[in-house]
């Protein structure tokens, strides 16, 4: 199969009313499930942990959606030894097989879209749509990471006369996958099956805060069919058993997504070699970042509001992809920001299970605390165009936006991962290009513009992984968009793309003198 002529999966069309009445119904099956208690898979089994913590609903910090059982050290360790124990086999296990078990697991995840959707939505805070969007991701990687490993399998003949030449793709072992809260069904599922079908042991260890998806995640795999200790979830805290996962030597492969702090501290972690360990470990790390849009004066200016709008706060701000500056052209400055700010009025803000909210909470009290910190940084360096009221019940924030913002500003220059953006003036193009790459991170990047020299030049000068162009700047999508960021954004190809499974694998050449 040609890589590009992939087709995902279609989001629900909550247009028709048999659908709606789908979602209305897993939301009811879901609500009787709430507060269930979640154990890891270690080696095929369930297994009970001294430590519990809730997981509860952003949106309403009462209600716990699950109880998470994580796992100590010595648990980590039995999972190793089980990984260590099932790669022989799970080596050998032919491609096809294996590619077999990521579209059974693609067919259950269509079959439970709707429910799968629901914990999302309780869990995360996420608005329905872009949960379902989220489902729709997970089941395209399932699918398009089987179809890339068949082509891979295949390998390369650089046969000469009396002589073959096989070049061809095996596992490097054990896998250790540390996901983030934000995506927590498509990245956690990205990861883990990419890891999988290429052929290695994989562990699965979520963020905390999103464990109970990753437990329906894992209920899924089961039920695809990955043998014992081929797979395994377990849950723990990122400092402790993430940690002693990243630093034990029987780790080959660490696919890692989160915050440039954590995956700086995983990169260097990984390169020191341990007692017994032969080989070096290879490190994923998909990052954060701090996107920018520029808006020049030849812009489309309703587009550009609307899409400014989804891309700053589109599930609160807070994803990797997010917009969080835009970076206006004077010409057109205060026209854009009256309207910006207009169009940010009308957002509705409130618990995410209800179909109308467009803005949900922020994931926990930390990020909720964090991010007021950063509005209080950005009043003393900046003017407020807008400061949005939110309700109490959950961890809201209103959404906010900052005029007037200097490029170097700290509310311009670190992440801040929640509904806050700030929008910089410049004199012109060139400028505008000097402010959006004046970051650490190179993630997305957006250009608003209908000059042609302008757009030209974006695409051979804006240092961003993913760059659009009169478009909003999130919802990449499997296979048509592949997704990943440079400098401090991160390492490693991009997530959905052709490159993506060659870095689970050790590429061996086989010559034979005939
Ligand atoms: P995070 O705090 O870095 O956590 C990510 C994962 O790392 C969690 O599973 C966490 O476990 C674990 N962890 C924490 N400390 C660890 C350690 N010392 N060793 C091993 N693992 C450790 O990030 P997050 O808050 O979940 O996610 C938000 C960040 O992810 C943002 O910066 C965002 O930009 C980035 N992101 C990037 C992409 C991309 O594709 N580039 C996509 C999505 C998100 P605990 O939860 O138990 O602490």
């Amino acid at each position: 199969e040609n890589p590009s002529s992939f087709v995902g999966v279609p989001d629900t069309d909550y247009a028709e009313e048999e659908q709606r009445n789908e979602a209305n119904l897993a939301l009811q099956n879901v609500r009787q499930q709430l507060g269930r208690t979640y154990l890891p898979l270690i080696n095929g089994e369930y297994v009970q942990t001294q430590q519990v913590v809730d997981s509860v609903n952003p949106s309403n910090f009462s209600e716990v959606v699950g109880k998470i059982a994580l796992l100590s050290v010595e648990q980590a360790e039995q999972a190793m030894q089980a990984a260590k124990a099932a790669f022989p086999a799970w080596r050998k296990t032919p491609v096809k097989e294996r590619a077999g078990i990521l579209r059974k697991a693609a067919d259950l995840m269509e079959q439970r879209r709707a429910e799968l959707s629901v914990w999302i939505v309780l869990e995360v805070g996420k608005p329905v749509r872009e949960a379902d969007g989220e489902v729709s991701e997970a089941i395209d990687f399932c699918r398009y990471y089987a179809s890339e490993m068949e082509r891979l399998d295949q390998g390369f003949n650089y046969d000469v006369a009396g002589e073959t030449n096989r070049y061809i793709y095996q596992p490097r072992g054990i896998a250790v996958v540390i996901s983030p809260w934000n995506f927590p069904l498509a990245i956690a599922t990205g990861m883990t099956v990419a890891a999988l079908v290429t052929g290695n042991c994989t562990l699965l260890k979520p963020a905390e805060t999103s464990s109970v998806i990753a437990a329906k995640l894992t209920e899924v795999l089961v039920d695809a069919g990955f043998p014992k200790g081929v797979f395994q979830y377990v849950p723990g805290k990122g400092s402790q058993v993430g940690a002693y996962l990243v630093n034990h030597a029987y780790t080959h492969v660490i696919a890692f997504t989160g915050s440039q702090e954590v995956g700086c501290r995983i990169y260097a972690d990984a390169a020191i070699l341990k007692p017994g360990q032969k080989h070096m470990k290879r490190v994923i790390a998909e990052m954060g970042g701090k996107n920018a849009i520029i808006v020049d004066e030849s812009a489309d200016l309703d587009s550009a509001v609307v899409g400014v709008v989804q891309s700053a706060f589109g599930y609160s701000g807070q994803k990797c992809s997010a917009c969080s500056r835009v970076v206006v052209l004077e010409p057109v400055y205060d026209t854009f920001v009256q309207r910006f700010v207009e169009a940010t009025k009308s957002l509705n803000i409130g618990e995410t299970e209800l179909p109308s909210t467009q803005v949900g909470p922020v994931i926990d009290a930390n990020a909720r605390d964090r991010i007021r910190e950063y509005i209080e940084k950005g009043k003393a360096e900046a003017k407020v165009a807008l400061e949005m009221p939110a309700p109490d019940n959950g961890y809201f924030i209103g959404p906010v936006i900052f005029k007037d913002v200097p490029a170097n500003g700290v509310i311009a220059q670190e992440e801040i991962f929640g509904p806050v953006v700030a929008v910089i003036k410049v004199k012109n193009f060139k400028e505008a290009l000097e402010v959006a790459n004046g970051t650490n991170y190179a993630l997305t990047g957006g250009l608003y513009s209908r000059t042609p020299s302008h757009i030209e030049k974006a695409q051979d000068e804006f240092e961003v992984g993913n760059l659009y162009i009169n478009r909003n700047i999130t919802g990449a999508i499997v296979a048509r968009q592949p997704f990943g960021g440079f400098k401090l954004s991160g390492v490693g190809s991009k997530a959905g793309g052709p490159d993506y499974l060659l870095q689970f694998t050790e590429p061996r050449t086989v010559t034979e003198n005939i």
